[in-house]
C-alpha cells in the first residue's frame, strides 16, 4: 500500500524562543551568591510549581546551574524537615 505524503499539511514556521540576554547571572553579577539559605535568589530559578528551571531558560553557565541545583535541593530538604532547634517543651 503506497502512502502519499503529498497532502501533508505544511507547518507554520517555528517561532524562535524569545531572545533574552543569554548570560549567566551569577557570572555577570558577582554580588549574587548561590546560597541555599537564601530563597530569594533560588526562587528566581524555580517555576511556580517549584521545579528547577532548565539551563536553556535561565541562561546560567554549567557551573552555576549545577551549584544552583544543589542549593535548591538542599533548601528543599531543610524546608521539609522540622526545625530541630525549636523543639518545644
Ligand atoms: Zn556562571
Amino acid at each position: 500500500m503506497a502512502v502519499s505524503n503529498s497532502d501533508r499539511p505544511s507547518r507554520p514556521p517555528q517561532k524562535k524562543f524569545f531572545h533574552r540576554k543569554k548570560f549567566c547571572r551569577f557570572c555577570t553579577d558577582s554580588n549574587i551568591q548561590i546560597d541555599y539559605k537564601n530563597p530569594m535568589i533560588l526562587s528566581n530559578f524555580v517555576t511556580e510549581r517549584g521545579k528547577i528551571m532548565p539551563r536553556r531558560i535561565t541562561g546560567n553557565c554549567a557551573k552555576h546551574q549545577r551549584e544552583l541545583t544543589v542549593a535548591i535541593k538542599r533548601a528543599r530538604t531543610i524546608a521539609i524537615m522540622p526545625f530541630v532547634a525549636a523543639e518545644g517543651r
